[in-house]
């Protein structure tokens, strides 16, 4: 077509949407398409932005690049700590937050970002503690910055929020309702794995952006607030900035480690501290109750000798201190929030207890870099677990194993793609058990031993995929294991 006729084609079609106001909706129409914003429903907005600034954010910085959870993350930039002053009332599924997060811009003329956020009622956003315009659509929150910033950058984001979260379920997994705040009877904790993080603070919720944490917690008095790493405080009748309060109670932790987002964990309820060293020296607290506390010690009776043990087999354990805290949960669970493991009350057994301490390592210090890669995380907790099990008879475990090796369960899906609802299926604990145990067979112990612990000096604090696994291993075994690798994961 002639370019002439074109324009003035366009030129037409311009003056009638003036004409009859339709500029907006045109507007509206292509950004629903595009993805940028939800129907206004479901979508918050503060100091509005205007079309121009909301439209910025490319589609690709809306995720954190892993194929698997393409909704999950957030590009630009990169997180290196979080502050999260929460007001946590046990038993009851909200919040009032506020989220500090110090970050640094990774792209040339980022003009805006998004962190992942659902549910709650967003009252300000602040970078660099100025006002800054933000809206909202079902999961991300998308902060327009004050100007472009440029590579390696440094900012500060601050947003304070309050509320309650969807009950809505994570389509990774089925066995629980829904993730993230959870209540029961007197008590407050989390449930964030894979993707749940997002639905109790604003964050990069994918494990390729790890950060350290400092959680500040109230809580009404007589109950104890708990979160990863280290307590550095706790003021028993006030709150810092609220002097004149005299019923709460304030807990500071502090976590100076990487540690990807499903990984952070609170819980606020009765509690009684129990201490211990490992033999080797590493604290050793746990969050229990009373009533439990038999169960619990005749159970973690051994813990501080297979914390010791890993060590010496995978590298020094990562953190400073170790322990679990007890929930009251409607289905039994646990999981490996680092340096502080969640245990339902009916679930203190000791394997569940070593299975957990395992995924310090495997999933904590070194992350999944797509959740697609579960073998690794599962398949290698579950398999330490054995491993303590029968340390004083492996040949027992050789047995065991030897003819399920020879031939690998079918299962209905690839070990190495497990459909979205089957990531945390029996299938790929077990499948990837048999894995670990043929990978050791093949290797040796001492080049498989020699290659976990190089594994985890290399990527520790950070993720890695199967090819850098793969890459370690066959470095220790001075052999190719390309295909035991397609063996087991195709
Ligand atoms: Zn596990």
């Amino acid at each position: 077509m002639n370019l002439k006729i074109l324009l003035k084609i366009l030129r037409r079609i311009l003056y009638m949407l003036k004409k009859w106001k339709l500029y907006w909706i045109v507007t509206v129409i292509f950004m629903l398409l595009s993805g940028c914003v939800t129907p206004p429903s479901q979508t918050q907005t503060g100091s509005m932005p205007d079309a121009v600034s909301s439209a910025i954010l490319h589609p690709q910085n809306l995720s954190a690049g892993d194929r698997y959870t393409p909704e999950l993350g957030n590009s630009g930039y990169d997180i290196q700590h979080y502050i999260l002053k929460l007001d946590l009332i046990p038993g009851r599924r909200s919040l009032n937050g506020e989220v500090t997060i110090a970050a640094v811009a990774t792209m040339e003329e980022l003009k805006q970002i998004s962190l992942d956020f659902i549910g709650f009622d967003v009252q300000t956003v602040a970078i660099d503690g100025l006002p800054a315009p933000f809206f909202r659509n079902k999961t991300k929150l998308i902060i327009n910055l004050p100007g472009s910033f440029s590579t390696n950058q440094a900012f500060q984001i601050a947003v304070q929020y309050r509320g309650a979260p969807p009950k809505d379920r994570s389509k990774y997994q089925d066995y629980l309702d829904y993730l993230g705040l959870q209540a029961t009877g007197d008590l407050l904790y989390v449930a964030s794995e894979p993707d749940g993080a997002r639905n109790w603070f604003p964050c990069n919720d994918h494990p390729r952006d790890k950060a350290t944490f400092r959680f500040e917690l109230t809580v009404p008095e007589g109950y104890t607030g708990i979160a990863n790493g280290a307590l550095s405080e706790a003021r028993i009748g006030s709150t810092p900035d609220r002097p004149e309060s005299k019923t709460t109670d304030f807990f500071v932790w502090e976590h100076r480690f990487p540690m990807a987002t499903y990984l952070a964990t609170i819980a606020a309820g009765k509690y009684v501290r129990l201490e211990t060293v490992s033999p080797k020296g590493v604290l050793l607290r746990h969050y229990i109750w009373d009533k439990y506390r038999k169960d619990f010690e005749t159970n973690s009776a051994s813990i501080g000798e297979a914390l010791d043990w890993m060590s010496e087999k995978f590298g020094a354990y990562p953190f400073e201190e170790f322990g679990y805290t007890l929930i009251k949960a409607k289905k039994k669970w646990a999981l490996e929030t680092q340096a502080n493991v969640l245990v339902d009350r009916e679930f203190i057994r000791e394997k569940v207890l070593v299975h957990e301490m395992a995924h310090m390592w495997f999933g904590d210090w070194v992350s999944l870099d797509s959740w697609q890669e579960m073998w690794r995380n599962e398949g290698f907790a579950t398999y330490v677990q054995l491993l303590w099990e029968y340390r004083d008879k492996p040949a027992a475990l050789d047995k065991e194993m030897e003819t399920e090796i020879k031939y690998p369960p079918k299962g209905f899906f690839p070990l190495g793609e497990p459909p979205h609802k089957y990531l945390f299926d029996r299938f790929v604990y077990n499948k990837g058990t048999l894995f670990v145990h043929d990978l050791r067979k093949t290797m040796g112990d001492e080049a498989f031993f020699r290659g976990l612990r190089l594994y985890f000096k290399r990527f520790g604090g950070r993720t890695a995929t199967d090819a850098d696994f793969r890459i370690v291993m066959e470095e220790a075994a001075g052999i190719s294991l390309e295909d035991l690798f397609k063996k087991w994961l195709k």
